[in-house]
């Protein structure tokens, strides 16, 4: 138990590439690639790179034909980032991937057909040593449990049909997901899973809509089962970016009470007594702010009301007062300055704490 109150449950670590997945590893963030994959090239490993930058441990890769597998595999080779082939359907596409150093496949119970097609791709991967995700997805349950009146049990079982394939060929390198799109089945699915098995779990709650419903969703199920101690990586999925995928899962993990190289981020929403422009400084300092790769506070506050307590308690902290910006550090006032020179000063403090 940590002093936020978090008693993580142990699940046997999995690495994927460079990461470990359970056990006592922090939690990882993962995202997928929104485009289709049609060339590797130096932009797109770039991109690539900067998602990682940006904090995405795991990249997963839609593998929708023999072009794309082949695609991953040659980007895979070259990425310094984890990569996942993502297959549907045909099992071959699985067998292709592992064919180069893929960091781990995901693959879905209820498409990829016959048992005997599981089993070439788990024999595979285990002669390969590259984990697989099953994916369980409410969306798409095997037909016989898509009868099933609760889907939670069904998502259950369909995760246990591949287990019982995987431990047929003693193959333990596995993460689990159950996803559905409703927050509530997706917390019961992860609860009756984690009761049972010490597999490490891949949270999301799957298509779970536009940005602001999407995250609330994600928020709900995902702050809910990682208070519980439950889930090892997440993926907030949103009809959004990648780049904002990354950006929750952070916060969210953050939130939890989780540890994270990452700041923690104080603002006001404004009001009729802002003085100080807190978005537009946001927007300025934002780029800075993302390159601190440290458990700290910053705070931005726009008035003297409930800006100096918030201010005074964070790091770093700045907040508008009549004409004037205060600037705090660990509680004691550092500076102030006129608001037009609020920007400089503060960037020069940020590179302090860099330092
Ligand atoms: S800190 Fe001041 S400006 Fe910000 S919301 Fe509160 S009262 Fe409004």
């Amino acid at each position: 138990m940590n002093e936020k109150g978090l008693k993580r449950k142990y699940t046997h670590p999995v690495k994927v590439g460079d990461i470990s997945i359970g056990g006592n590893f922090p939690i990882a963030v993962q995202t997928m690639w929104k485009q289709p994959l049609q060339e590797v090239d130096r932009k797109l490993i770039n991109r690539i790179k900067k998602l990682k930058d940006l904090g995405c441990d795991i990249l997963r890769f839609a593998v929708p034909d023999e072009q794309a597998a082949h695609l991953l595999g040659e980007l895979s080779k070259i990425s310094t980032s984890a990569l996942v082939a993502d297959v549907h359907f045909d099992y071959k596409l699985a067998l292709i991937a592992l064919d180069y150093p893929v960091a781990k496949i995901r693959i879905n119970p209820g498409n990829i057909g016959a048992k005997w097609k599981v089993k070439e791709v788990i024999l595979k991967a285990k002669d390969r040593e590259v984990p697989i995700r099953v994916g369980v997805n409410s969306g798409s349950l095997p037909f016989k449990l898509r009868q099933l009146k609760n889907t939670a049990h069904a998502m259950l079982e369909a995760a246990e049909q591949e287990l019982e394939i995987c431990e047929q060929y003693n193959f333990k390198h596995i993460i689990f997901s159950l996803k559905s799109s409703d927050a509530h089945t997706t917390i019961k699915a992860n609860t009756l899973f984690s009761e049972r098995y010490d597999y490490p779990l891949h949270l999301g709650v799957t298509e779970a809509g536009p940005l602001i419903p999407g995250i609330i969703k994600n928020t709900a199920a995902l702050y809910t089962l990682l208070r519980m101690g439950i889930g090892d990586t997440i993926r907030v999925s949103l009809s959004s970016d990648s780049v904002t995928e990354i950006e929750a899962a952070k916060a969210i993990i953050k939130t939890v009470g989780y540890q994270t190289a990452e700041p923690n981020i104080i603002s006001c929403p404004t009001c009729g007594r802002t003085i100080f422009p807190v978005k537009d400084f946001y927007e300025k300092i934002k780029g800075n702010i993302e390159k601190l790769h440290k458990d700290v506070t910053i705070a931005i506050m726009g008035c003297p009301v409930n800006g100096p307590g918030e201010a005074r308690a964070a790091d770093l902290g700045i907040t508008g007062t009549q004409k004037h910006v205060i600037i705090f550090k660990q509680g004691k006032v550092i500076r102030r300055e006129l608001i037009k020179n609020a920007l400089s000063v503060f960037l020069e403090e940020l590179d302090r704490i860099h330092e």
